[in-house]
């Protein structure tokens, strides 16, 4: 995966995301060069901004040898679903609208864009901007990353869920978190696993919510995430898309209806 932030080499604990850095000032930035790192192997990284062609902002780094931040990683090709649950692709089966509000800091600057699959082009302030449209590409891992670092009011993205419309932050819940008032909300719900019990993922730091895999989907779930899930259940994250139901013992149920709408990794 490409490295969605960075830390300080002397603060490890300040982190970074590219949201925040293309937010900067060109000045701004300046005074990090040469103090920023990649999280996971502390190699030296730097930001790139977005190219005339384009290509959107990112941290590139000096990755050490097998981190899993480099993109040339070879086990993150072989875990393979590392950017398939793209919701951009996915916006018609998430009733999801992406598209970007204006950024305050952005003064003077028409960086108001957005994209549908619908191209919703009735607001004047439309503007179609490729390299804005790229970076809507969210992924079920950029969303979990953001998450896990509390970073998400960071993505200034809308969605559309449900006939409503709000910062993707707001759609976004730590399954701790989940209690009655969650009742047939759709949302994106992330926290810590324990174990696969045929239908349920179990989680962890709580006793009152799973994941339930609808038996429609049991065997394509296997199909495509067993091998991978088994070595990582444990004290590993995951989200998932789903809507909670309560159990009968008044617990609590996520239920996953599509392989797309969970994505797990090393912690
Ligand atoms: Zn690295």
């Amino acid at each position: 995966m490409s490295m969605e932030y960075v830390i300080l080499k002397n603060d490890k604990n300040a982190k970074y995301t590219i949201h925040e850095f293309n937010k900067m000032t060109e000045v701004g930035r300046e005074t990090f060069k040469g103090r920023i790192c990649c999280p996971k192997c502390h190699g030296d990284a730097g930001y790139r901004k977005t190219s005339t062609d384009g290509k959107v902002a990112c941290f590139f780094a000096k990755h050490v040898d097998g981190c899993r931040w480099s993109t040339s990683n070879k086990s993150d090709a072989k875990e393979g679903i590392e950017d398939t649950n793209i919701i951009e692709a996915d916006t018609s089966t998430f009733g999801v609208r992406w598209n970007y509000r204006t950024l305050k800091s952005d003064e003077g600057n028409s960086t108001y864009g957005k994209t549908g699959n619908n191209g919703t082009t009735n607001n004047k302030n439309y503007v179609n901007n490729p390299a804005k449209r790229t970076q809507a590409k969210l992924t079920m891992n950029h969303i979990l990353t953001y998450a896990e670092i509390d970073k998400l009011n960071e993505v200034e993205i809308d969605i559309s869920i449900g006939g409503k419309t709000k910062s993707i932050s707001e759609f976004v819940f730590n399954t701790d978190k989940i209690d009655n008032t969650f009742i047939n909300e759709r949302a994106f719900y992330w926290g810590e696993m324990k174990s696969y019990n045929k239908s349920f993922i179990n989680l962890r730091n709580t006793n009152e919510v799973s994941i339930f895999v609808v038996s429609e989907i049991s065997q394509s779930f296997d199909d495509r995430y067993k091998d991978k899930f088994f070595k990582v259940q444990k004290s590993n994250l995951m989200i998932v898309f789903g809507k909670v139901m309560e159990a009968r013992n008044g617990k609590f149920l996520i239920v996953l209806d599509d392989v797309n709408k969970i994505y797990f990794r090393e912690k």
